[in-house]
């Protein structure tokens, strides 16, 4: 909510309140005359939408990006667990310690990706 300055035309007393509120014409606290200030016009909707349109790609790239992130980190478990299952069929035949290696790194990824999804999911949601 927008909060202006208005100055009594009757008596120059300086009244702070809400935009929405002074559109709608106030009385004075001081000399309780009613007016109603020349404001400029309220943006349109069509133009708000573009103001909001303005402000807004920052906070979407961002978020865009922790999708991003958080989808590696999703193909980083499924690649994992792949890795896993295989390592864990080699192993009946034998050691396969470079599969688990592989799997573990894999996993370590993954965990890392998502919790880098998550702050930057914060940080879209505060530029919001
Ligand atoms: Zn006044």
């Amino acid at each position: 909510m927008n909060i202006i300055r208005l100055e009594c035309p009757s008596c120059q007393q300086t009244v702070e309140l809400p935009e929405a509120e002074a559109r709608r014409g106030l009385t004075c606290p001081s000399c309780f005359k009613f007016f109603t200030p020349a404001l400029p016009p309220a943006p349109t909707p069509a133009q708000q939408q573009i103001l909001e349109n303005f402000q807004k790609p920052a906070a979407q790239k961002t978020r865009a990006l922790a999708e991003n992130i958080g989808t590696l980190a999703g193909l980083c478990l499924v690649a994992d667990v792949l890795v896993l299952i295989a390592s864990g069929i080699q192993s009946i035949n034998g050691p396969a310690t470079a599969g688990w290696i592989g799997g573990g790194a894999l996993l370590g990824a993954a965990a890392w990706l998502f919790v880098v999804a998550q702050i930057i999911h914060i940080r879209a949601n505060t530029e919001k």
